[in-house]
């Protein structure tokens, strides 16, 4: 059945690629995807689907009733935001929106999905329970996905497991990756205000010079993850703003830094948290400043499930071959598919389409970012495959 649903997948392959140049030439930021998801609507709705539209402002939910009345329900997910970004690829598809552009590849994951909907819509006959598409906003930054959840997407049909893709730039085309337990990062942001004393250039003695107690404070910072940390655990501060003073004699009064913390496991970044602000509360009291500290949590940690993720190596071994299935490194990104995660049982896998010959291993997020649009099919293929061999064998996680 795999290889049939990898045959079709690869017949309408013309259908996925199109999809996708079209949302990449008309991409749309976070909660704004209102061309994207009126499209997916209108597509779920001409293959009988059952469709929702509007949760969490953008998004949209297809549902699919199969044979068996009784049967699960599993959710497929795919992401349809793009990123403040001027696109500098010279392709036919290249996007139409200025400053704009899909350089996450989210365009091929509703593209892929709307492949796999397709799919399964033609073999809605031999599907043992329910599917239930999610096409949602704002997963870059925002969590889209915590106000899906929020909203009743994992409800009515109540959700039994989900599966996610996600296409990987540097992993090589036609690979997919994945692996139990902790895959993708939780994420914060930092915030740091220092408050000194400004003044003259040429008399320092009368002044708290901020940028010496911030330069101090970001110094510190890194004795986090080096001199805290147990150096068989992971964790990243990094500080990516630093804005203080505008000319050369003048000795500013505040400075401002910004950066993210991020760690595998909730105790990580607790622990990280809590070193932050002990750090730049203790460097600012000893030179005499006064500052404030601000951490704001972003997603969990993506943790995949760890029989959902054996039954979804299981399936892509047997739909592209064990030669093509590896263990996913886990990364420091972060990915609102968490939760999901936290809710249901499930996974999430990564399809390579890095291939240097095309120009497709640009990273994530660059301007010249693209995708190998000839393995497509194959994340289509796997959609589907998860869904039908989930609601087939009826498993129990
Ligand atoms: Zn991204
Ligand atoms: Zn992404």
């Amino acid at each position: 059945m795999l290889k049939l649903i990898l045959n079709r997948a690869k017949e309408i392959e013309s259908n996925i690629i199109s999809w996708r140049r079209e949302f990449h030439m008309y991409p749309e930021l976070a909660y704004n995807e209102k061309r994207t998801s009126k499209r997916v609507a209108e597509l779920l709705t001409k293959w009988g689907y059952k469709v929702i539209t509007g949760i969490a402002e953008t998004g949209v939910v297809g549902i699919l009733k199969g044979e068996d009345a009784n049967g699960k329900t599993v959710a497929l997910r795919a992401d349809m935001d793009a990123l403040p970004i001027q696109e500098e690829n010279d392709v036919p598809y290249k996007s139409r929106i200025d400053g704009v552009m899909h350089a996450c590849g989210h365009d091929a994951h509703t593209a892929m999905l709307l492949g796999a909907a397709k799919i399964l819509s033609e073999m809605k006959d031999k599907l043992r329970g329910t599917v239930k598409f999610i096409f949602q906003p704002a997963e870059e930054g925002v969590g889209g996905a915590k106000r899906m959840v929020e909203e009743g997407v994992l409800k009515d049909p109540d959700v039994n497991a989900i599966f996610g893709l996600h296409v990987w730039s540097s992993i090589e085309s036609g690979k997919i990756a994945l692996k139990e337990g902790p895959a993708l990062a939780a994420t914060g942001k930092i915030e740091i205000e220092i408050e000194g004393i400004g003044g003259h250039g040429a008399s320092p003695h009368l002044t708290i010079d901020p940028i010496v107690v911030a330069s101090s404070v970001i110094m510190n910072l890194q004795t986090i993850i080096s001199r805290n940390l147990d150096p068989i655990e992971s964790g990243v501060v990094s500080i990516c703003a630093f804005h203080s003073g505008t000319t050369w004699n003048v000795i500013p009064p505040r400075a401002i830094l910004k950066g993210t913390y991020r760690a595998l496991t909730f105790e990580i970044r607790d622990l990280i948290k809590k070193k932050i602000k002990n750090i730049v509360e203790k460097t600012c009291i000893a030179y005499g400043a006064k500052c404030s500290v601000n951490l704001i949590d972003g997603v969990p940690p993506t943790i995949n499930h760890p029989e959902a993720t054996k039954m979804a190596r299981k399936t892509v071994i047997e739909l592209i071959g064990e030669e093509n299935v590896i263990e996913a490194k886990p990364t420091m990104g972060g990915e609102d598919f968490a939760y999901y995660l936290e809710k249901v049982p499930g996974a999430f896998l990564e399809l390579g389409t890095g291939n240097p010959e095309k120009g497709t291993d640009k990273p994530h997020h660059n301007p010249r970012f693209d995708v190998d649009e000839a393995v497509l099919y194959i994340g289509t293929a796997t959609y589907a495959s998860l869904a039908y061999k989930y609601l087939l064998e009826n498993f129990n996680f």
